[in-house]
């Protein structure tokens, strides 16, 4: 049974329990505090508003635990947020996160609340059906390290990547029936 931690701080955090739970072999957990981050096999940290999730990490003194879990090779997925949260740049705004992901990161990069979208892609390398993509004031991956794996673009904008143990994506799939990712994310801890 692999423990799969939500980061229980901000944003769409019972929407990727509930979708971690239709999975076998894992067990999610809901985790804010230091001893539950360092006690699970996995983390998603969820989308939400970065600023919100950047400032309670410093607050809950979250940054350094995560950091250090990360770089030795926990895996990790951001959603949205959680993109923004990963990435070493962001080109339109100062702050910075954990800092642990080759990429520059564009935050809103479709614009505005209004210009939040769904579509559909086909990526056979997860599924054989059509998987929905729920975009709500996403960010986009710029600019992508050469030891960054690009898994998706959608209108030549990069929205799924990996880099060894780490997975980001500027869309919700909690947000949708659709479990590919999830299930992606999943291989990627078996196989860690
Ligand atoms: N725009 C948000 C941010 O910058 C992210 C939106 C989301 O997670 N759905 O934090």
């Amino acid at each position: 049974m692999k423990k799969v931690g939500v980061l229980g701080l901000q944003g769409a955090v019972s929407e990727h329990v509930d979708r971690l739970a239709k999975l076998e072999n894992v067990k999610p957990l809901v985790v804010k505090y230091k001893n539950e981050i360092e006690a699970v096999d996995a983390l998603i940290i969820p989308g939400g508003e970065s600023t919100a999730i950047g400032k309670l990490l410093a607050d809950f003194e979250l940054t350094s635990t995560l950091k250090s879990r990360i770089l030795s090779g926990m895996p990790v997925w951001g959603t949205c947020a959680g993109m923004i949260i990963l990435a070493k740049k962001l080109c339109n705004d100062e702050r910075r996160h954990l800092e642990v992901m080759d990429i520059e990161v564009m935050r809103n990069g479709y614009g505005r609340q209004i210009d939040s979208f769904s579509t559909t892609v086909n990526l056979p390398e997860l599924s054989a059906n059509e998987i929905p993509l729920v975009f709500i004031r996403a960010p986009y991956v710029v600019n992508a390290a050469p030891n960054v794996k690009v898994l998706l673009r959608v209108n030549d904008k990069i929205v799924a990547c990996r880099q060894e143990n780490m997975l980001a994506t500027s869309f919700h799939p909690e947000l949708t029936e659709d479990l590919s990712f999830h299930k992606y994310f999943v291989d990627l801890i078996k196989a860690s």
